[in-house]
């Protein structure tokens, strides 16, 4: 796990996505990107859901065409599946067009 604050050009790249929401509630969002992961999501989610709480799991369409029922489980768990890319390819050496194709 790691805190993340989105790059900067995040807002300009995704116009209508949303990074950030003024509130004076103390919250915490919990995200979990890469999967879905046979070894670590039923782990991930078990534990979630002993503390009745939801997460935002950013999946990879590989992964999502793998493990099927780990999104199954991912969604009916009341918890969020976000678009992690198809393939993950490597920003740093993939171009922008090819990027943005993958997501
Ligand atoms: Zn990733």
């Amino acid at each position: 796990m790691r805190l993340f604050r989105p790059c900067f050009f995040a807002g300009w790249l995704y116009p209508e996505a949303i990074f950030r929401i003024k509130t004076d509630e103390k919250l915490l969002c919990l995200t979990f990107d890469d999967g879905p992961d046979p070894d670590s999501t039923p782990m991930l989610l078990d534990l979630l859901e002993s503390y009745n709480i939801r997460g935002l799991f950013f999946c990879n369409g590989q992964s999502a065409e793998k493990y099927p029922e780990l999104i199954d489980r991912i969604i009916s768990g009341g918890h969020v599946a976000g678009n992690h890319g198809f393939s993950h390819p490597d920003g740093w050496r993939t171009s922008t067009q090819e990027y943005v194709q993958d997501v």
